[in-house]
Formats: C-alpha cells, sequence, structure tokens
C-alpha cells in the first residue's frame, strides 16, 4: 500500500461513534456496560489504525469494525479456564494445575463455595473458632506430628517457616540442595526474602556431617533439608541423612526443617511405585518441622502444609505474615476431603485420582489405546501414520524425576506435516488435548484418559 494510500484509509476510519451506532452492536444479545464497548472499539480503531500505518492491507468499515468489536465481546462472556485434556504423560502436571480432585473434594467445594460454613465457628459454644481445627488433627494422625498448619503452597510453608524461626540468623544448607524447582522457586532466593542469611555447607556432589558442625555459630538459627526433586547428583556423592543431622542438631541445640517438596502420606511402594519419601519417617526421624505440597503426590488442592513440634507451629501461627498466607474456605474444605481419603487406605488408590492414575494397570491403558487410535484413524484419515507405542508416563512436579511409570501412548505422524504441527492442531481443539512431540512423532500417553473419545480430534 502506498503512504498516500495509507494516509488516506487513516482519514476514513470511522470515528468511535460511528462504531457504537453499528447493527452489529446494536443486535448484541447481552446489554454490555457502555464504558466496556466504548473501550473496546477504540483498543480495536487503535489496532487498526497501527495496521493502516505499517501499510498491512485492512478492512476498515464500519460493519468488520463493529464485528471484531461484537466477537472480542462474546470471547470475554467465556470461560478462560477451560478443561483440557491431559494426554502429555505427566500426570500432575504444574502448567495443567496438577492435581485431580476426588469426588469428595469436589463435594466439600461445592458446600464451601455456596453456602455459609462453620470455616471460624465452634459449634461447641458458638465462639469464634480456628480454621486450622478442621486439618490439624488429620494431619497429625497422618504424618506423627504434634501439630500442622496450612498455607497457600508449598512456597510459602517454606517462606514462612524461614521467617518466623530465623529471620536475622543463619540457616545452614547443603550446597547439593541449593537447588531451583521449576516455577521460579530456588531455595537460596527463598531464604533470602524470609529475611535469613544462608550458609552453604559441602559442595555440589558431597557434603559430611562435619561441614554441618562446623558452619555453626551464635546465629545459627536452623538446619535446612530440601528435597532435591526434579534433580539428582549420582556418582561419587555423599549426602547427610536427616537422622545423622538430627542427631547434631540435638547436640548444639539447633532445629532440622525439612522441604520435602512432594512428600507422601501413603509408602508408595506398595503400589508398585518407586519410593518418595514418607512425611511419617522424616517427623520419626526427628525433624522439628516438615513442610510439603498440597496439589503434588498427596492429590488435592494446592496448598503447603507444615507439620511438626507444637512450639514451633506455635511461633509460626503467631507470625503476621501467617494472615497473609493462609488458605481459604474452598481449599480446608478440599484438603479436608482429600486426607479423609487416607484414613481407608485399603480404598485408597481406587478413591484418589492421582493415585488412581499412577497405578493404572498397562492392560487397561492398552484397551483405551486401541479404540482411540482406531477412533483417530477414521478421523484424521490415510496421510497420518498411527501406531500404539510402548511409553513412559511422569509423575510431575518434581517428584521422583528419575522415575518413568511403562504406558502405551498412540504415535501420530503424517506424510508433509512436522510432529509440532499436529501438536498444535490437537491444543486447538475443543477442548484442547495436550500430548507431547518426542522426535518425529507426536504422542498422546493414554495413561490419563477414561474414554477414547476424550483424544478424538473432531476436525
Ligand atoms: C514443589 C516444591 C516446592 C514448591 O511447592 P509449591 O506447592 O509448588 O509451592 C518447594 N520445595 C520443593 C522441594 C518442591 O519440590
Amino acid at each position: 500500500m502506498s503512504e498516500n494510500m495509507s494516509k488516506q484509509n487513516l482519514r476514513e476510519l470511522p470515528s468511535v461513534d460511528e462504531v457504537l451506532r453499528s447493527d452489529n452492536l446494536q443486535k448484541c444479545a447481552v446489554s454490555y456496560s457502555k464504558k466496556l464497548v466504548t473501550g473496546i472499539v477504540r483498543d480495536v480503531l487503535a489496532k487498526i489504525r497501527a495496521e493502516i500505518i505499517e501499510r498491512q492491507v485492512v478492512d476498515a468499515s464500519v460493519e468488520n469494525i463493529g464485528t471484531l468489536v461484537k466477537d472480542y465481546l462474546e470471547n470475554m462472556l467465556k470461560p478462560s479456564l477451560k478443561k483440557i485434556v491431559n494426554a502429555s504423560g505427566v500426570v500432575l502436571h504444574t502448567n495443567l494445575g496438577r492435581a485431580i480432585l476426588c469426588d469428595e473434594a469436589i463435594e466439600a467445594l461445592k458446600i464451601a463455595a455456596g453456602c455459609p460454613v462453620n470455616l471460624e465457628l465452634d459449634l461447641e459454644n458458638g465462639e469464634r473458632g480456628d480454621r486450622d481445627s478442621h486439618l490439624e488433627d488429620v494431619l497429625c494422625r497422618l504424618t506423627g506430628a504434634e501439630a500442622a498448619t496450612v498455607v497457600n503452597n508449598n512456597a510459602a510453608a517454606v517462606f514462612l517457616v524461614l521467617n518466623t524461626l530465623a529471620e536475622t540468623k543463619e540457616v545452614i544448607i547443603s550446597r547439593g540442595e541449593l537447588v531451583e524447582i521449576g516455577g521460579s522457586f530456588r531455595i537460596p532466593a527463598v531464604i533470602q526474602k524470609s529475611g535469613c542469611t544462608l550458609i552453604e555447607v559441602g559442595t555440589t556432589n558431597r557434603t559430611h556431617p562435619s561441614d554441618y558442625i562446623s558452619a555453626i555459630t551464635p546465629d545459627t538459627a536452623l538446619f535446612l533439608k530440601a528435597h532435591t526433586s526434579n534433580y539428582r547428583v549420582i556418582g561419587f556423592t555423599s549426602s547427610v541423612d536427616l537422622k545423622e543431622m538430627v542427631k547434631i542438631g540435638r547436640q548444639y541445640g539447633i532445629p532440622i526443617i525439612e522441604d520435602l517438596g512432594s512428600g507422601s502420606l501413603v509408602d508408595l511402594s506398595q503400589f508398585g511405585l518407586p519410593y518418595e519419601p514418607q512425611v511419617r519417617e522424616s517427623i520419626d526421624a526427628g525433624a522439628d518441622v516438615v513442610t510439603f505440597s498440597g496439589d503434588k503426590l498427596l492429590g488435592g488442592p494446592q496448598a503447603g502444609i507444615i507439620a511438626g513440634k507444637r512450639e514451633y507451629l506455635q511461633r509460626i501461627n503467631k507470625n503476621p505474615l501467617k494472615r497473609a498466607l493462609r488458605v481459604d474456605k474452598l481449599t480446608i474444605a478440599a484438603l479436608e476431603a482429600t486426607l479423609k481419603l487416607y484414613l481407608q487406605p485399603d480404598a485408597l488408590s481406587k478413591n484418589l485420582p492421582t493415585l488412581r492414575c499412577l497405578t493404572r494397570p498397562v492392560s487397561e491403558i492398552a484397551l483405551i489405546a486401541d479404540e482411540a487410535s482406531r477412533l483417530l484413524k477414521q478421523r484424521l484419515g490415510k496421510d497420518y501414520f498411527i501406531e500404539i507405542e510402548d511409553g513412559e508416563s511422569k509423575i510431575g512436579s518434581g517428584s521422583l524425576p528419575e522415575e518413568a511409570i511403562a504406558t502405551k501412548v498412540i504415535a501420530i505422524a503424517h506424510k508433509e506435516m512436522p510432529p509440532e504441527k499436529i501438536f498444535k492442531m490437537f491444543l486447538k481443539n475443543n477442548p484442547p488435548i495436550l500430548g507431547r512431540v518426542r522426535k518425529e512423532k507426536f504422542l498422546l500417553d493414554m495413561r490419563m484418559i477414561e474414554k477414547a473419545e476424550e483424544v478424538a480430534i473432531s476436525s
């Protein structure tokens, strides 16, 4: 487009009022606020103006602009948070909201969301109650801790514990544990932001008891042990286990805090899954305070759980930051219902979706894969190569990073189209289907898929 034409087009751009009066907008089914519509008209006009200046060919008619504004408004009314079909093979996918809640939690959420509840009301005497009372007893019974509380997430839990017990003081941690857990949670940064001085000991691969002992000063507030979650050092390594740290801690009067990350409330090996540290083991080994996530292996809502000795929990609860990091009634409702499933361990792998998914037999996954691949062959036609392959699912969220769980995947390739394009095509489905690309193929992991129809793209 020439400069002259572009100037001409700019002059002919309709005014805000003209667009507002356009048939399209007058006919909107919903009556939006005038302020909202005017704001969107201005934004659309600004975008078209910029496109004209860039000499793009644009339809600047009142009708077209009216349609763009109407589409924008209609899209705004649609939920931004949508159901996704998780065929990525990552069971606890942080980008997909991690754990799927159990039915009991979903029921509890409905009540807490739709009704007044006794969140902070003592039903014995009608006086003010404590929101932790709904969770503390069950948490203590499941972990063996004396006391427990819950905050927004595990990052908040670590932060609050450090800030309460070690602000202005020194926190000793092994260099092998100064890790970054996805999503910008870095142990060293959290230590510093909570007002503590980080004292690193040992080396990346080897830390010995004497390293901790020689770092102790009158300013030492605590020893921190962090689960390295998504990272592992192998080969010539040595670390000081929790029991040994506790022994040193007792000798010098220093509390031990352990950030377990995922942590588990049951022994996962009984389900044929790889070993993951259990919260109870840490409490039994003498950790003074343990923190872990509500929405990782525990299988509940986003939350950070702090369990440990009563004297420390009392101090943590008195920290004014606790008020800023506390959880709402929805989290409490969902977490309470989830935790109660653990009181019936025999039914756990049936009732807790996270565990059900992780323990799903490959034979059952293979059946779904069979059916889904048949549907996909019909839907996609002969330009696609579709095969069932053995694959590996991951737990995700930093749990058991080395461990893959056998699964069945549907591998899809196209005569010409690269797998990245197939990936995007499945994401455009309604509801979007998230698979993954590996080498020349697009893979759909069937572990999380209940009905074959879910992955049968509707194009
Ligand atoms: C995941 C993780 C965190 C952060 O927990 P969120 O619940 O995501 O805030 C902290 N520490 C460790 C070791 C973790 O694995």
